[in-house]
């Protein structure tokens, strides 16, 4: 009671609870993992509430658990230890959309849906890289995970796009970084040393981070979907090296589904965009004459890709996974392998063995990096009603994981095992060098260590 009258007195009544209802919400995810219990959720409105609840946190020895929309489905915002919940949906504003030094400073609650609303009414000519989750996810939690958005194929992962962050350290002071700590612009990392390193990609908790300014890119008036299918699995790796060697798309992926049984193709996705027509069309043909005759006629152009798929790949984000809900109870997890591009094609025949195994049916979403990597799904849908349903899926996951690993790729956002796996794998000075800067910068431990030291 203590504890709770502490956070009481820092945010109000309003936004703090220890009812059972509410820990019970913020004690699980909607993926598949395990629930384990909270003991308070916080939802602060300033930097100044944040630094308190950290300060009492480091008193009191209480860990902290940061969360956002907490839709990263691999249980990272579900307390390894008890203890706080701090919900960082309240700091919701936008504080700036800068044109033309092309940032947006947002404080850490703001949805992506808020932003890419606010942008499309305010700054009509400007896009903000937005992923396919759904719309109540902060922006700033995925750049923290290394996520990407519709114009990652283009411009890089969403993490490239930070310009600055203001960060309250696990110590409570209030740090900026970037030219942030330096100017009045929120513009951009360097020149200075890449501070922001020390709170991207870390799946766990190095410090509480308040503001973030994003990276915001023009968006060109036309916009249209283009969609070749072939069913040669071998053909995979030669058709992104040709699709992404154009440079001329904006988003690119591929999916492919079990059923229905016109969906059961290997459908290449590309976006392509323009400021006139012309440039659109141009690129429109680009693309096809590339396919024209392509390896023997094996890849053909959808003339007349169906109306629903049309739409919901040209909404932004594209709503590719949501055709998958096969078992028709609302659970979804896939698993985040990072492929380099030429271990698709086995990747793909592993991960539908690992379906048909589990008696599930396939489905799969990819979205092509740059030509550098594939975020490659394995996805399955589960019943949430379905305890046995659950198990499968966390078995094949499991074995998803494997998978990536033994064809040199990464998981991204891993579950316990997986993100254990990868600590366990890594050189091991670098894996000493994680937990000598963790140590450092929360000397307490009172910030969730995340998957990878779950114990
Ligand atoms: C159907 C579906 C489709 C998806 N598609 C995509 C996609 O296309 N691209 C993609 O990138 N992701 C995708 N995701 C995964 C995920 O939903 C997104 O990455 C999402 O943006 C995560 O944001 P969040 O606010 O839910 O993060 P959360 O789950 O709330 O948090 C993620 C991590 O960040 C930490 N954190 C949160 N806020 C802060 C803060 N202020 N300071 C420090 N740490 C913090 C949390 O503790 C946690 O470790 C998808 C998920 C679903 C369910």
């Amino acid at each position: 009671m203590d504890i709770y009258s502490s956070l009481v007195d820092i945010v109000g009544t309003e936004r703090v609870s220890n009812h059972a209802e509410e820990l019970f919400i913020y004690s699980r995810d909607s993926g598949a993992q395990i629930p384990r219990s909270a003991d308070y959720v916080v939802m602060p409105k300033t930097v100044e509430e944040v630094q308190s609840i950290i300060n009492l946190a480091n008193k009191e020895k209480i860990p902290i658990t940061p969360l956002g929309g907490g839709f990263t489905l691999s249980a990272l915002v579900v307390p390894n230890n008890g203890g706080i919940v701090m919900d960082m949906k309240r700091m919701d504003k936008i504080l700036e959309v800068n044109e033309t030094n092309r940032y947006a400073l947002i404080e850490a609650g703001v949805s992506q849906a808020e932003l890419r609303t606010y942008l499309e009414k305010n700054h009509p000519k400007f896009q903000h890289s937005t992923p396919e989750a759904p719309p109540t996810v902060t922006v700033t939690a995925n750049a923290l995970i290394q996520g990407h958005g519709h114009i990652s194929p283009r411009y890089g992962v969403n993490s490239d796009m930070i310009s600055g962050m203001e960060v309250v350290l696990p110590t409570g002071e209030i740090c900026r970084i970037g030219s942030s700590s330096v100017s009045p612009y929120w513009f951009t990392r360097g020149p200075l040393p890449d501070l922001s390193g020390l709170f991207v990609g870390w799946y766990g908790t190095t410090g509480i981070v308040t503001k973030l300014s994003i990276k915001i890119y023009p968006k060109p008036k036309y916009r249209e979907v283009m969609a070749f299918s072939g069913d040669d699995v071998d053909l995979i790796t030669d058709v992104i090296a040709d699709v992404t060697y154009l440079d001329l798309l904006e988003d690119f992926f591929l999916i492919n589904q079990e059923k229905p049984d016109w969906m059961n193709h290997i459908f290449y996705i590309v976006i392509v965009s323009g400021h006139t027509e012309e440039e659109l069309e141009l690129k429109k043909n680009a693309y096809k004459n590339l396919f024209k005759g392509y390896k023997g006629e094996t890849i053909s152009f959808v003339e007349e890709l169906h109306p629903a798929l049309m739409k919901r790949f040209l909404d932004v984000p594209p709503l590719a996974a949501l055709a998958a809900d096969f078992r028709k109870g609302g659970g979804f997890e896939y698993t985040g392998a990072i492929l380099p591009i030429d271990k698709v094609p086995e990747a793909w025949r592993r991960g539908i063995e690992i379906a048909h195994k589990h008696g599930m049916l396939c489905s799969y979403v990819h979205q092509v990096l740059m030509g550098n990597s594939i975020m490659f799904g394995f996805n399955y849908s589960f019943n949430r009603a379905d305890k046995e349903d659950i198990e499968k899926t966390r078995q094949a996951i499991k074995e998803s994981n494997a998978v990536t690993f033994e064809l040199g790729g990464m998981v991204w956002k891993g579950e316990k095992e997986a993100q254990q796996a990868t600590m366990k794998k890594m050189d091991q000075n670098t894996a000493k060098l994680i937990k000598t800067i963790k140590s450092v910068l929360d000397p307490n431990g009172i910030m969730n260590p995340g998957n990878w030291e779950n114990t």
